[in-house]
């Protein structure tokens, strides 16, 4: 099942494996799922979609990781449903914790002043934010990578997956992949755009040129403002190099010491694209139009030609950028002037 192993980063055009073998080359990319042992049974259902319609052609691994010990029947539950190799990692406490800095009795009192916004009560679900804000990369298990896809329990994949989305993005030269794109419930970061603007002010020279904050920059008269769009970090397939890069993980600091993940409820969603919006340019950010995906409430289902050919089971009319077009970014993204790329054609396999 697992016998080919990756090495086309370094391959010239000229003999392309993957055009020839009978099976698919892996680029070095793996699943990342944070998950509880709980949510056994919504993650194998997820998972079991995620294998018919793409993974098994491909047999990429998978990382789940836990800031608790997952359990026997978890970790034999999850091997029943998956075609490649697949590891249980545990968080490291310091990455599930408050740390020092943090006043945890203004924490508390931020959680009972936000108990009427979504999540906004919830202790783990800060730790949660912060964890895959600025942790889930640095994870011993996921050193050997080079990109990620990030999948959680209880969403699902209506369509056919027929090429291989890791390769695209590295022929392409892409960074960071999304579904869905929407604007951000604003009581949940009531300062993290402040704090971002005072860390630009600072670190001018770590920006990109271009760069993307068109598309989250909304002009109020003598102010910008945050216009709350963002990339639904549920799915993600991107670079794990960018996470790691020197620029990100200055701002994630920043944003860390600031403490909004404590006092406010930061998500990891917003901070992720502002700093895609900060470092990259739109030529390194791909939309899968073609990837069918469902997180409730939203889908991202593909429309006209694609929807037959993939064998959607969605409805077009029920994709957020159709249902909702004042909550979907998904304008604000196509406005942003175009940067010269490439795209290849993608390799459909059997
Ligand atoms: P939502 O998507 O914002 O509604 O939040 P979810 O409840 O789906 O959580 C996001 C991801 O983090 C999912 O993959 C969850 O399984 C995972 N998650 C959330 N809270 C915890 C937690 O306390 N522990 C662990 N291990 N995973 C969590
Ligand atoms: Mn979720």
């Amino acid at each position: 099942k697992q016998g080919h192993v990756s090495s086309s980063r370094n391959s010239t055009a000229s003999y392309d494996p993957a055009r020839f073998n009978s099976r698919p080359v892996r680029e070095n990319a793996v699943f990342a799922i944070l998950v509880r042992n709980g949510e056994l049974g919504s993650l194998v259902e997820s998972l079991k979609q995620l294998e018919e319609k793409f993974n098994k052609r491909f047999h990429y691994p998978y990382v789940l990781l836990n800031e608790q010990p997952f359990t026997e029947e978890f970790k034999a539950g999850i091997k029943e449903v998956v075609s490649g190799k697949v590891e249980f990692g545990l968080i490291p406490s310091e990455h599930w914790s408050y740390p020092a800095w943090i006043d945890q009795e203004k924490a508390r009192l931020a959680r009972v002043a936000m108990k009427n916004v979504i999540y906004g009560g919830s202790e783990p679900y800060r730790h949660m934010c912060r964890f895959n804000s600025g942790f889930f990369y640095r994870h011993h298990l996921l050193d050997q990578y080079d990109w990620y896809w990030r999948v959680e329990p209880g969403v699902k994949f209506p369509c056919i997956i027929p090429y291989d989305p890791f390769r695209f993005m590295r022929e392409n030269n892409k960074l960071y992949g999304y579904t869905i794109t929407i604007k951000e419930f604003k009581e949940t970061i009531p300062t993290l755009w402040k704090t971002t603007q005072n860390f630009m002010r600072e670190n001018s020279d770590t920006l990109a040129s271009p760069n993307m904050l068109e598309f989250v920059e909304k002009v109020n008269g003598a102010e910008v403002e945050y216009n709350g769009c963002h990339f639904w970090s549920n799915f993600e397939v991107a670079s794990l190099n960018f996470l790691r890069s020197e620029v990100y993980n200055k701002y994630f600091d920043y944003l860390d010491q600031a403490g909004g993940f404590f006092y406010e409820r930061w998500g990891d969603a917003p901070v992720h694209s502002l700093g895609v919006a900060m470092f990259m340019d739109k030529s390194q950010v791909h939309w899968f139009d073609d990837i069918g995906y469902f997180h409730g409430p939203l889908w991202n289902c593909p429309k006209g030609e694609m929807h037959k050919k993939l064998q959607c089971d969605c409805l077009e009319k029920k994709s957020i950028e159709k249902e909702n077009q004042n909550w979907s970014c998904i304008n604000e993204f196509n406005a942003l002037p175009n940067i010269p790329g490439t795209t290849s054609n993608k390799v459909i396999w059997p």
